[in-house]
């Protein structure tokens, strides 16, 4: 047999025994480069063939091996499909003999010859009076003790991709397990005694061949632990590390608070007290804060951190409001402004096309890039808006302690620490703050996102909930309507403006003749690839000429896209906001944010285009005033599966209940955007398997309590940086 020389895990795949160059570029092809890819290449399933049976004792349906000796086999050409081949042969036991069918498989008949003595495993099935094997896995008997590798046990089922079989990889497995050289433990041993978990070796054996399906279960639990494992232990490191550094310490002043609450048009709501008093207790601490403000659209997360960046400047500290579009950081800005018209405290706006400056209502000026830049590193400007080329340009603060992210999640996942690490390093080049201190950091979300995925995602990361809508919201209405309902939707549009509200008509496009991917600027990936070939998908330029001049001649129609000019979009959206225009139609550049509490119809056409965490943002624009409001949906698509999918957003309540179904249909590389390789993977085992996850966050605490620098676990530590490689942003 083999003699045993042992194959070093960073080996080429070149180097296993006869591999020929077609494999080697298969498997290339798959990602596995080396024995250790290779290992790493795990089963979705296995079939069960354990069961050896004896021909006679078959019956139909059973999934079962027999081993037998070949007694006939030819090969023939079907008479009806002339392009089908068909392979028969008749295998027998001392009990019996049966019929054995392999479609399109004629090298079969090449390798099984009558006598030669072969294990075969399939689903027995009957045919007349006759039972049958159709399409079986196979493999030659060299002797009777021979173990066999593809049949007779329980077998791995292997993703089959780019040419290469299950039984190839198979073959290519056992190779590369038997010359497996001793590979050192990285999990604690303690861990792997208190989980019942096998060895590294043990588990990958068992993964690939497993003896029983508890067996195979075990490994496959413990390499998704293990990933789990390593994620707690990094974002419990970043946790530590952030505790190490120095913040500035804002001082809480709760006559301040109170009085400022006092100014506004309306009560916050107890969430927004309760979040708004996490958050200013944090900006007291003297290491930096780490928050995530999540909240469900409409749930007024802006005035919130508004009084936080507020407090901070009005003791003297900068801070850095960004927003994932121009649009936004504009909004932001006008709010700023419109509830606290009398701060003296600089405010500013920054954006690739504007830089203006506003000190109290008597002061506001556009001004230069240079002359603003200047005026915020003299610490003359204390709250600056901007879109996040505020922190990659050369903005240089003088004492900024807060960074603020709205919509983070548009920034993808990790890149909030890049953020932060980016923005301190920045800092620190430039001799910008106190040197020591990194500013505190505020990430705002209303992406709902299942609390076993946060915490796998983030860990430790500190989170302020809303979970209440203010109290004079009503529930938005909201219906999926065919196209021979379109003119409903439209005169139902007239009444509403004749009363005085505003609507959107959302579409995926900009211009007809454009591919349909939705504009690269705003940063959303494509989502909906079905049938996007034979549907029409709704433009705004042309639903723009068909509403202004034909559906709404007398009505003030207004249009937004992306590949407008900066100064344009703002004049349309200052418009539409002040009532000068009574339907806007956009592209998905209105998803994010953007305020307007007159408007309380939202038309999205070609609903089916957009997934449902979009649709969700589309629909939260509108019910932010005291008006009821709409959001109809119209499709062309007459798919079940859309109609489902639409029904959803119809009937969910809240975000959350969207989020976990977005999750379950989709999974979790469309849900979270634009989320880092190997998140995706790591979501999927945490959502399978939330026990898992708390016995990771579990463990790994209990280690860092014990060894905060890991000095007892080198091996541990080296995983940890092929791992912080994998799911990194470099
Ligand atoms: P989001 O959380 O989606 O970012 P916004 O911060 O834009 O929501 O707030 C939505 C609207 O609700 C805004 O017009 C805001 O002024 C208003 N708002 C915020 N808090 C309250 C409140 N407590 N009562 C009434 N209206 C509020
Ligand atoms: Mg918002």
């Amino acid at each position: 047999m083999y003699n045993r020389i042992m194959l070093p895990l960073e080996l080429p795949i070149e180097n296993l025994p006869r591999i020929s160059k077609y494999f080697v570029s298969r498997f290339k092809k798959m990602g596995v480069k080396t024995i250790r890819a290779l290992l790493y290449h795990f089963p979705t399933r296995y079939d069960d063939f354990s069961e050896i049976c004896e021909i006679a004792n078959l019956v139909p349906s059973q999934t079962a091996t027999i081993q037998g000796k070949v007694k006939t086999i030819k090969t023939r050409q079907a008479w009806k499909r002339r392009r089908m081949q068909i392979t028969e042969a008749k295998v027998r036991d001392g009990t019996g003999e049966i019929e054995i069918i392999w479609f399109n498989q004629s090298y079969v008949a090449n390798q099984l010859k009558p006598e030669t003595p072969v294990s075969i495993s399939g689903k027995i099935s009957q045919s007349g009076e006759k039972l049958q094997l159709k399409n079986p896995t196979f493999e030659i008997l060299h002797d009777w003790k021979h173990e066999t590798t593809h049949t007779g046990k329980l077998v791995a089922k292997y993703p089959e991709t780019q040419g290469m079989t299950s039984k190839g990889i198979r073959h290519f497995m056992d190779l590369a397990l038997r010359q497996m050289p001793k590979i050192e433990e990285p999990l604690p041993n303690a861990i792997l005694r208190k989980l019942e978990f096998q060895n590294i070796q043990e588990a990958l054996c068992q993964i690939h061949q497993p003896d029983t399906i508890e067996d195979a279960n075990q490994a496959q639990k413990r390499f998704s632990f293990e990933d789990l494992f390593y994620l707690q232990v990094f974002n419990l490191k970043e946790k530590q590390k952030l505790k190490e550094e120095k913040a500035s310490e804002i001082p809480i002043d709760i006559e301040k608070i109170k009085s400022l609450l006092q100014t506004l048009p309306f009560e916050l709501t107890t969430s927004q007290k309760a979040a708004l008093w996490e958050i200013v207790q944090d900006l007291g601490r003297p290491h930096p804060m780490n928050r995530l403000l999540q909240g469900d659209v409409g749930s007024g997360k802006t005035i919130v951190v508004a009084l936080a960046a507020l407090l901070a400047a009005e003791e003297g500290y900068q801070v850095a409001f960004m927003a994932p579009t121009e649009i936004l950081a504009r909004q932001h800005f006008e709010t700023m402004k419109k509830f606290f018209p009398e701060t003296e405290e600089g405010l500013a706006l920054l954006t690739a096309s504007e830089a203006k400056i506003y000190y109290g209502e008597r002061l506001e000026y556009i001004t230069k890039k240079p002359e603003l830049k200047k005026q915020i590193e003299k610490g003359e400007i204390k709250i600056i808006f901007g879109t996040h080329a505020l922190i990659q340009k050369d903005v240089s603060f003088r004492n900024l302690a807060l960074v603020v992210v709205d919509e983070q999640h548009r920034f993808g996942v990790r890149q909030r620490a890049e953020l932060i690490k980016k923005y301190s390093e920045n800092l620190q080049m430039y001799k910008l703050t106190n040197l020591s201190t990194i500013p505190h950091f505020l990430s705002m979300s209303a992406t709902p996102i299942p609390r076993t995925l946060s915490l796998t995602l983030w860990g430790d990361l500190d989170l302020s909930l809303i979970h209440e809508l203010p109290k004079d919201r009503q529930p938005i209405t909201t219906k999926v309507m065919p196209p021979n309902k379109r003119g409903d939707a439209y005169s139902f549009i007239r009444a509403h403006i004749k009363e005085g509200r505003q609507a959107f008509v959302v579409c995926p496009r900009i211009k007809q003749s454009e591919d349909t991917r939705p504009e690269q600027n705003e940063g959303h990936p494509y989502v909906w690839k079905s049938d996007f070939q034979t549907l029409e998908v709704k433009s705004v330029i042309e639903e723009h000429e068909k509403l202004s001049k034909k559906v709404f001649p007398d009505l003030k129609v207004a249009m937004l896209h992306g590949k407008m000019k900066p100064k344009e979009k703002e004049e349309v959206m200052r418009n539409f906001k002040d009532g000068k225009s009574d339907v806007l139609v956009s592209t998905s550049v209105i998803e994010v944010g953007v305020d307007v509490p007159n408007a309380t119809i939202m038309l999205i056409e070609s609903a089916d285009r957009f997934g449902l965490a979009q649709l969700y943002q589309f629909r939260g624009r509108v019910g932010r005033g005291a008006h009821k409001s709409y959001c109809l949906l119209l499709t062309e698509s007459s798919s079940k599966s859309t109609a489902m999918r639409l029904q959803v957003i119809e009937k969910a309540k809240n975000g959350m209940e969207l989020a976990e179904y977005d999750l379950k249909t989709r999974g979790p590389g469309e849900f979270l955007g634009e989320v880092q390789t190997g998140m995706p993977d790591l979501a999927m085992k945490a959502l399978k398997n939330p026990d898992l996850v708390k016995d990771a966050r579990y463990m790994a605490k209990e280690l860092l309590e014990k060894d905060p620098e890991l000095e007892n676990h080198p091996l541990l530590v080296e995983h940890l940086k092929t791992f912080q490689s994998r799911i990194h942003w470099e």
